[in-house]
């Protein structure tokens, strides 16, 4: 369902992604790893065109999607993204966070919009919290919030970018649960994590990063327990 091929990327002088090749399946959950500054959230940011890659080239269900002419708003409707940082909009409710997306950008009617932002809080166990502000809600619960806003626009496709390294170790396990779902209900999903536990859980195929290339990938149980490479046998002793 996105596939690179051969992506480079730099930011002036400095490649960060160094001849990329690699694909996620539909229905497929892939988490990237890989030490800080390898270039996994840029690797996500080109897929939503948030960053222009340089040389070759990132598909999103067969359309090219890097390079000129891009229809972002059609690609960003088929691509659902969630940042460590939750974004969400502090002057709005929660509900609200959650129908704007869909009123302003799919033309949804208000009620209707309404309506299935509750169904999605009831889905993540936050409909109490409906008419509360941002700021009033735990780090998880508004990551919660941010994934279901992202889901309320029905993407075919999520990327989430270090979804949990902003919350304190108790409130981790009730954003990971909803990773879970999603892949249990067949989510496509494409995701840069530190918690080398739940990817192995998850993932039906993990990307090792290493200076902005593949330096190894495969299926969790070959790539934790039995590395190729030496190098990813150290960064996995490293953050286990
Ligand atoms: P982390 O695990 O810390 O989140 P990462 O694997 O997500 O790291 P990236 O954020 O993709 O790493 O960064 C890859 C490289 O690109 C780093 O060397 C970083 O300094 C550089 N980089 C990232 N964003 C920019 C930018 N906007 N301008 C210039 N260089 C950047
Ligand atoms: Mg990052």
């Amino acid at each position: 369902f996105i596939q690179f091929d051969n992506v480079h990327k730099r930011y002036g002088e400095n490649e960060v992604l160094k001849g990329i090749d690699f694909s996620v399946e539909k229905h497929e959950v892939v988490c990237l790893i890989g030490a800080s500054g390898s270039g996994k959230s840029t690797l996500l940011r080109c897929v939503n065109a948030l960053e222009p890659i340089q040389e070759g080239k990132i598909l999103v269900d067969r359309d090219v999607v890097s390079g000129p002419g891009v229809d972002v708003d059609r690609l960003r409707r088929k691509v659902g993204m969630v940042f460590q940082s939750f974004n969400l909009f502090p002057h709005m409710t929660v509900a609200q966070n959650i129908a704007i997306g869909p009123i302003k950008l799919l033309g949804v009617r208000p009620k209707e919009a309404q309506q299935h932002a509750m169904e999605l809080l009831e889905r993540v166990n936050l409909s109490h919290r409906a008419d509360y502000y941002p700021d009033q809600l735990s780090g998880g619960q508004q990551q919660r919030v941010a994934i279901v806003r992202a889901l309320a626009m029905k993407p075919e496709v999520l990327l989430l970018d270090e979804i949990t390294s902003a919350l304190d170790p108790e409130l981790v396990a009730e954003v990971l649960n909803i990773v879970r779902e999603l892949a249990a209900d067949g989510m496509t999903m494409l995701l840069a994590t530190h918690e080398m536990t739940f990817a192995r859980e998850v993932s039906d195929k993990i990307v090792f990063l290493e200076q902005g290339r593949i330096l190894e990938s495969g299926p969790p149980s070959q790539l934790f327990e039995n590395p190729k490479e030496e190098r990813t046998k150290a960064f996995l002793k490293q953050v286990v």
